[in-house]
């Protein structure tokens, strides 16, 4: 690669990356970001639309011909930062404490450097700017708007920190690599009544109290131990005072599995063994599961040839295969579902960090942004 062309887009990037910085914006609503977003691709002479309210699809490359897909989210946490940097959000409870605002740097100046080669792309390059990744998704509206269809998009890269790894590396991991979080609200519906006087009532607490500890035999002895499986119950609600029998309690917490196949199973048996628990002592229970995004799964053919490629272009010593998967969850897992695609994982520790990720004190090391970009060119360029 032209690495006196990456010592011009370095400044250029690390000033956008600052910019989105100092003005998060949370979930599906970035119309600031995706304006900068916007006016930086003018500066490159990268043709641009957008296809959901605040979700920009670039195109470099050819017209014709199957596309590979680069994808950035734009969307910061409500979170209040506390990093002391001289770049800090401006807004107050926002913060782009998931690196975000990295990734749309990165991916921008990737797009710089495709713009000044773009003879040399053998096939065309999506780059999709998507808000919403932390909730309540933009990935699902992207496709449904046609970011996979125009041109058709045949596989997929995603970059995201890893607060994990010190900068200058990329992680890759292949198979089921991101959980798919399920969150569910039981309600529990007794018979009130006095006290003093169970016989007469349906105790919706005792019949609670048998579900939160019977549902956790659902990972103990129902799901295969080398498969990762959690149940957590977040709140428990319910009753009136000491001396009365409470009708009902509700129940909220998040099912995660790393496992598309036994997902629906594991569901089902889920929702199956609560009416059944509330049902063998004298209450009834409701249960509503809102499906979280689905697991990602990194293609293993895909993941190989890009981390080949990576091992090329950046050095061997820089690219690791990682050990384990995340309970965390991505929404590109949508992509993942309907072409190859694979995730890589920007190391960002540097002598500055404190925090990881989600954290108020999360801090990256900025010439992670240069690692991300060349990957990001490399794929495009040579895959
Ligand atoms: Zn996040
Ligand atoms: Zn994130």
């Amino acid at each position: 690669m032209n690495e006196a062309l990456w010592q011009e887009i370095q400044p250029w990037m690390l000033q956008i990356r600052r910019k989105i910085h100092q003005h998060p914006e949370l979930g599906l609503n970035t119309p600031k970001t995706a304006a900068l977003v916007e006016a930086s691709l003018d500066e490159l002479g990268v043709d641009h639309r957008r296809i959901i309210e605040n979700g920009v699809l670039a195109q470099v490359g050819p017209k014709e011909g199957e596309a590979l897909l680069l994808r950035a989210d734009m969307d910061g946490l409500p979170v209040t930062e506390q990093t002391r940097l001289p770049f800090s959000s401006c807004e107050p409870n926002r913060m782009h404490a998931c690196g975000h605002d990295a990734h749309t740097a990165m991916l921008l100046g990737a797009a710089y450097y495709l713009s000044r080669c773009e003879s040399e792309l053998t096939h065309p390059v999506t780059l999709m700017f998507q808000p919403g990744e932390e909730g309540p998704g933009g990935a699902l509206p992207m496709i449904e708007a046609g970011v996979l269809s125009f041109p058709s998009v045949s596989r997929a890269v995603m970059a995201h920190v890893d607060s994990e790894l010190p900068w200058g590396s990329i992680g890759v991991f292949s198979g089921p690599a991101m959980a798919s979080p399920n969150d569910f609200v039981i309600k529990v519906f007794g018979q009130g009544g006095h006290a003093a006087h169970p016989q007469l009532s349906a105790d919706a607490i005792v019949a609670s109290s048998a579900i939160i500890q019977g549902c956790q035999t659902l990972v103990s002895r129902e799901q295969n131990p080398v498969e990762p499986l959690v149940i957590t119950f977040g709140t428990i609600h319910g009753g009136y005072r000491e001396n009365v029998i409470a009708d009902g309690v509700e129940l909220t917490g998040t099912i995660r599995i790393l496992s598309p196949d036994g997902m629906d199973a594991i569901l089902e048996r889920f929702v199956n063994m609560v009416e059944q628990i509330a049902q063998s002592y004298r209450t009834r229970a409701e249960v509503a599961i809102s499906r979280g995004y689905p697991p990602l799964v990194a293609d293993a053919g895909w993941t190989n040839e890009v981390e080949a490629l990576l091992r090329r272009e950046l050095g061997s010593q820089a690219v690791l295969r990682l050990p384990a998967p995340s309970m965390g969850a991505e929404d590109f897992a949508y992509i993942a579902q309907r072409v190859p695609a694979t995730n890589l994982h920007v190391g960002v520790v540097g002598p500055d960090f404190v925090r990881g990720i989600h954290s108020s004190q999360f801090n990256l090391d900025e010439r992670a942004l240069m690692t991300g970009a060349k990957a990001y060119a490399a794929v495009a360029l040579y895959l």
